[in-house]
């Protein structure tokens, strides 16, 4: 653990959390020094300052990152977040779980991540344009089809998608489709894109609540994060049976035993000035951190990193936690957990269905073929289960955790590409 907090940044440091794991896993295969260094670093680390001029006239510079980890399995896949606490290490630390996470489910892509240190909440809609359109300029070399493709992250969505293809197409000076996915649906946005995270952690909470033994309507569910995939997650669980007993956002948390109407929390914030659960009143207002240890058969935090640590670990009352964000768990709680005997379905398996579904996106655009909702979600269950029940063998195999037994599938694959490969 590294003490980052006098640069702003937060006390854990998510690319010291992934390390440990790969640091695991590494030595669990018996992988050759040599490989595990190549796979350990990033291929390619971009900075750029970004000018924007402000709706007041004033131009403010803001930072911006692409980090791009490996390119061996196809071209880099990976979001952009826009938000104050982003910083290089938790850039870095994305990018490689991108790797992780396509080799986990299959899909012919490499790993990247972008982020721009912004508050996009406090920005107008022409400030995040012209702060989009600076960003992809500064990238053009580095996005393409065939190399490095964005998406969306924490505090980005299909607006910005959309000016990001806009942008590039014009650099190209042809309509370049495939450069990014997560766009709106008349910009070549594939059906269940949206959903298709949240619908992912839900498919790997009925497996795993299978596995357990456990009936879903006989459960209870805590969801941190109430954005993309927290509110999805919420709704796809909810649709299995489980009783919703408590949500959040950056607002605070609310609990309610009795379960809370997900839909009506999601017409709430559609419908608030601050886009938040904020004056939410169909629950007790508790606080983020007393959110993570309510009682409940499954916790799913999918708002940010380094939620779950050494600190709270002990005091976590589910039986399976389900990660819908990236990196909401520190390496030091994973023996707590482990000892308490809770299953974790790994964030680089839980949340895979939305690359999932950018892959599928991508292909699409290829094609220039449109497949329908039904057939996008079938695809993408069928991706999910497959990947759950692999990892969930190689725990068994392995006898480990399911996250490093996520993470041996996950390099095994790489490292046989790169073997196979031989490139230096
Ligand atoms: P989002 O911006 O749509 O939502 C983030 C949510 O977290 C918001 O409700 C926000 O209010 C809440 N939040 C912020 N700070 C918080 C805090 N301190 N405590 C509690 N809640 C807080 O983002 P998203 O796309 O839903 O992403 C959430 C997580 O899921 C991130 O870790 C992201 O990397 C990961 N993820 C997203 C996708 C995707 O397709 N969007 C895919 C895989 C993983």
């Amino acid at each position: 653990m590294t003490d980052i907090s006098s640069k702003g940044a937060p006390q854990y440091n998510p690319l010291e959390s992934m390390m440990s794991r790969f640091n695991e896993a590494v030595n669990i295969l018996g992988l050759d020094d040599h490989f595990a260094s190549v796979l350990k670093a990033p291929d390619k680390v971009v900075m750029v300052n970004i000018p924007v001029t402000m709706d007041d006239g004033t131009i403010k510079v803001f930072e911006g990152y692409r980090v791009v980890h490996s390119v061996h399995l196809g071209p880099s896949k990976g979001g952009i977040r826009y938000s104050m606490d982003v910083h290089l290490d938790e850039v870095k630390a994305l990018a490689a779980w991108m790797t992780w996470k396509c080799a986990v489910v299959n899909i012919p892509y490499g790993g990247a991540k972008g982020g721009i240190k912004c508050d996009p909440r406090s920005m107008s809609k022409g400030e995040l344009e012209r702060l989009t359109r600076g960003y992809t300029l500064s990238m053009k070399d580095v996005f393409g089809e065939d190399k490095d493709i964005p998406a969306p992250d924490m505090g980005t969505g299909q607006q910005e998608m959309a000016w990001i293809l806009d942008e590039f197409s014009k650099i190209r000076g042809q309509n370049s489709w495939g450069v990014v996915t997560g766009k709106p649906l008349v910009l070549g946005g594939s059906q269940g894109r949206v959903e298709a995270t949240g619908r992912g952690v839900m498919v790997s909470t009925r497996s795993a609540l299978a596995k357990l033994g456990i009936k879903s309507t006989e459960a209870t569910c805590v969801v941190q994060g109430f954005g993309n995939v927290g509110s999805i997650s919420a709704k796809l669980i909810s649709k299995l049976g489980v009783k919703i007993v408590g949500i959040s956002d950056i607002s605070g948390g609310y609990y309610n035993p009795e379960g809370i109407d997900v839909e009506a929390a999601i017409a709430f914030v559609a419908n608030s000035p601050t886009r938040s659960l904020e004056g939410f009143t169909a629950g007790e207002k508790v606080s983020n951190s007393d959110l993570l240890t309510l009682p409940c058969d499954v916790l799913v935090p999918a708002a940010m990193e380094d939620q779950i640590t050494a600190e709270n670990a002990a005091d976590i009352k589910a039986k399976l936690i389900v990660e819908g964000a990236n990196g909401p768990t520190t390496a030091d709680a994973d023996p707590i957990l482990n000892s308490k005997g809770i299953l974790v379905v790994p964030d680089i398996l839980a949340n895979a269905g939305g690359v999932t579904v950018s892959y599928f996106e991508w292909v699409q655009n290829r094609l220039g073929y449109y497949w329908t909702e039904e057939r996008v979600h079938r695809r993408a269950d069928r991706v999910m289960k497959m990947a759950f029940d692999n990892v969930y063998a190689a725990s068994g195999k392995y006898k480990v955790n399911m996250r490093i037994a996520a993470y041996i599938v996950a390099i095994d694959k790489v490292a046989s590409t790169l073997k196979l490969r031989g490139s230096f």
